[in-house]
This record gives C-alpha cells, structure tokens and sequence, in this order.
C-alpha cells in the first residue's frame, strides 16, 4: 500500500482511492508569460514520478495541470512586449509543454486552461455568493473568510493574525483585510469577460477550484504543488471548495514538493541565479536531470550547485547535474557490464532470475527494499541508493568471484540485471541500452574537452597494428599520449574502446 504525506493532517496517510483503482491528482501548473526554468521542473517530476508509481502498482491515474493563461503578470508582460496577452500565454504554454516533454514527463491527462474555463468560475462564484460565503463589491466578488471557520488548517495561519498584519488599504472594498478576490473587475485596457458583477477577469484561486471539481468532481485523491503555493493560494482553494461542498471534501491528500535553492540561496530573477530549462537540456541528457531531482526526496529542498567563477558571479560549471551525469555513467556502465557478463555466460532476457533464496542475501531483497522505499511517500532517494548498492555488488561479482560458490555469482548476477532494471525504470531511468547513454555521453565530453574524435579512432587503430605486429612499446605509447589526453583505453573480448576520463 502507498502512503503520502498529507500536509493538511502533518502525518503519512495511506492512499485510498475515492473510486477503486483509480486515482485523480491535481497540480497547480504555470502563469504562462515566461520560459519555464528548473523550479517549474521540481512539482512536474514530482506528480510525474506519482503517476509512474501509481501505474506501476496497477492504478489507472488521471492528472489535470492547469495553465495560468490570464493573470496580471502576462497583462503587464504583453503591454511591455506590445503583444496581445492572450496569444503570448499561448506562445509561452507550447513552449512549457515542449520544455516538460525534453524531460520526458508524460504529458497531463487534461490541461485545462483559464480563457477556456470563464464559464465554470463564473458559475462557481455565484454558488459562492449564494451561499453566503462571497459577496460582490465595487466590481469585484470577494471569498469571506470569516464564513470558513477552519480557514488557516494546511498553512497553520490564524485568521486574526492575518487580519492584524494586512495593511489595509482606504480604497479597499474588502470587508475584512483577509478576505481575498475571486473575480476582480476590469480596468482600462485590460482582458475582460462579461459577468454578473460587470466585465472582468478571475482572481488566480478560484481557478484551480473550478477546474479540479469540473474534471476530478468535488472530492478527488491527490492535490499536489510547490511549497510555496501553501498559503495563500491552496489555503483558498480548500475553502472556496469545502465552503460550497462541505468538509472532508476537495483533495483526500495534500503533497507538497519542495523548492530548488542555487548555491543554497532562493532562486529568483532578480538574483540572477535562475536558469531555463531549454538551455540545460541542450547541455546535459534529459536523463542526468531527472537522476538530480530524484536523488533528493522530493518533499525536501535541493540544492542546484553551481560553479562560480573568480568574479564570484560568473558561472563556469553545474556541478549537480555534472556528479549526476557521472552518476549515471557509472550506472549505465554496470548495465553495460551485466549485460556483457549475460551474453558470454549464455543468459538471455531477464526470465532467468533466481528466487531470492538462490542467490547472495544483499541481492535477494533489492527489489522488495527499491518498491518499499517508493511505496513509503515516493522515497526516491531511498531507492536508488539501494540500487547504488545493487550496482556496486554486482562490479564486485563481475570484477572477481572470489569467495562466491560460481553458481550463487551466476544466479546473483542474472537477478541483479533484472532488478537494477525494475524500479529504476519505472522512475524513467535506465531505460536506454547502455551504448545509447554512453556513446552520447561521451561526445558530450569530447566536445566538452574540445578532444577529436576521429583522431582519438585513429590512434586506436594504430595501437591495434602495432599490437598485431607485437611492437608493445608502440602500442603503450599510444595508451600514454592518450591518457594524456584524458582519454581511457579499454581492453575487451572484441577489441579496445575508450572512454573519456571524468
Ligand atoms: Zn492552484
């Protein structure tokens, strides 16, 4: 069974589906006015990761992620780009989507959107408001917040505090300064819709209430987002939606990822340590990043390391996502090697595993350690530093079976090649064949290094004649000039490769 940390209750629930089998999540998605960067990533792989998980145990899982297409920071956006608003939430949303799809997140089951959803938040306010839990003014409708009483449950706010900590402006047509907008009229030159309480536009909140109860209904499993989405805007969407549907009504669970620091300070454009996420996926595999987002779990902080330069502020390497690339060379590599170890010793596919009991105890449990580890609120990191294990067992094996009956090293081996393909896989790593990552990887690093690849094959084939002619010093100086190079030469069955050293 699958427990989540719900962070309304502060404790791991299990997970009961409202309908069995089925599980519907929601995710608060982007105000699309700017490029996506590494922070728009964390709650995408997160619910990603949820998703996976949840299929991978036999459950059918319906995401909504919404987009943000109408908000005050793309008005102020187009006006300073002299484009329409609307076609650049549009522009901007095909950009996020091809940004998620380079990281290999699966595309949301439905991507409702703002513009489109008028109707519903229309419809959903004036329930609101006849059910005396919002009222119109000045243009504008407002969610009162006296008439929720458990207002402040998933953030631990207190109203009063709130109330005395807002300042109240003369101008306000609020009745109390907590009290917060769910249509806000019109001003000059602005996007607006027609409604009850004249042309305007929604408050950002009532969005994600009316888009979740139209698609997932009233009540629905899973509501995930960022940390930073807490309070204000998910402390409202429970009581714009337990207001009107009552309590224990919305999301059975509330999952909240946490935030990306750069260099262990708050990213933001302002500081200037804030990096799209089109730009890093030209730099490194699509792969690399996912394994640095999962080595942390996801309810807690990472934290992107970068290299500066001497300035200070320059940056000159990615730390993270270069130790994660190496990370995942070492894995690939080990891959690489069973299945190597597989075709000489005759065993072929992954039907051949030994039952736990045939094979060496720090084997024998790595699957049943990698699924309890996800089932137990998504530990991801949990699970691949169990497969980490199961890797550095299995070099051990191959490198030499001292001390292990040939037939429990046989047996080990084939279930180690099964098992550090399972989990991993359902995370989305390890999918490729190995050669796939390893050759990519290793151009990356020769252009990286500025090395020649064509030069480097030649040298090889040289040292391969000399080899055949048996003039060994030649062929170890060509190993030497090489390894100066930061170029690793390989002897194998089927002739010598190479590799660049990290
Ligand atoms: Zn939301």
């Amino acid at each position: 069974m699958i427990a989540l940390y719900d962070t309304l209750t502060k404790r791991k629930a299990p997970l009961r589906p409202l309908v069995p089998g089925q599980v519907g999540i929601y995710l608060c998605g982007p105000t699309v006015y700017n490029s996506a960067h590494v922070g728009h990533a964390r709650p995408e792989m997160t619910i990603d990761v949820l998703r996976r998980w949840l299929e991978a145990s036999g459950l059918k899982a319906t995401v909504v992620r919404n987009f943000t297409d109408v908000e005050d920071k793309i008005i102020k956006r187009a006006a300073e780009l002299g484009e329409d608003p609307a076609a650049l939430a549009a522009r901007y949303a095909v950009e996020y989507v091809a940004d998620m799809d380079s990281l290999d997140i699966k595309r949301p089951s439905i991507e409702p959107r703002v513009s489109e959803t008028i109707p519903g938040i229309i419809d959903y306010i004036e329930r609101l408001i006849a059910a005396g839990k919002a009222y119109a003014s000045g243009g504008d409708v407002y969610f009162a917040v006296d008439s929720f009483p458990p207002y402040g449950q998933l953030s631990g706010q207190n109203v009063a505090d709130l109330i005395a900590g807002a300042r109240v402006d003369a101008n306000e047509d609020k009745r109390s300064p907590a009290d917060f907008a769910l249509w806000k009229g019109a001003k000059a030159g602005e996007p607006s819709w027609p409604s009850p309480w004249g042309p305007g536009r929604p408050g950002w909140h009532i969005e994600c209430s009316a888009m979740a109860s139209q698609h997932l209904g009233p009540s629905f499993d899973i509501h995930g987002g960022g940390l930073d989405l807490v309070f204000p805007h998910h402390e409202n969407e429970i009581a714009q939606s337990q207001a009107l549907t009552g309590a224990g009504s919305f999301a059975q669970l509330w999952t909240h990822n946490g935030l990306i620091k750069v260099n262990g300070e708050k990213m933001a454009k302002s500081l200037g340590n804030f990096f799209l996420l089109g730009e890093l996926v030209k730099r490194f595999d699509r792969e690399t990043f996912r394994l640095f987002m999962l080595l942390t779990h996801y309810r807690s902080h990472i934290n992107f390391e970068l290299a500066l330069g001497d300035d200070g502020k320059s940056v000159v390497g990615f730390t993270s996502l270069d130790d994660a690339e190496k990370r995942l060379d070492y894995f690939y590599t080990t891959l690489e090697r069973l299945d190597q170890w597989a075709a000489s010793a005759g065993v072929a596919g992954d039907d051949v595993a030994a039952p736990a009991s045939d094979v060496l105890p720090e084997a024998s449990d790595l699957d049943a350690r990698m699924r309890a580890a996800m089932d137990d609120d998504l530990n991801t990191a949990q699970a691949l530093a169990d497969a980490g294990e199961g890797m550095k067992l299995a070099n051990r094996l191959l490198d030499s079976g001292k001390g292990v009956a040939k037939d429990v090293r046989a047996r080990t081996l084939a279930r180690l090649r099964k098992d550090l393909r399972g989990v991993p896989c359902v995370l989305g790593l390890l999918t490729r064949p190995p050669r796939d990552f390893l050759d990519a990887r290793r151009a990356r690093l020769v252009a990286r290094r500025g090395l020649d690849a064509a030069a480097i094959e030649r040298r090889l084939a040289d040292r391969d004649a000399a080899r055949k002619s048996k003039d060994f010093k030649l062929s170890d100086d060509i190993r030497a000039e090489l390894k100066a190079l930061g170029v690793e030469v390989m002897d194998g069955p089927t002739g010598a490769t190479w590799r660049v050293v990290d």
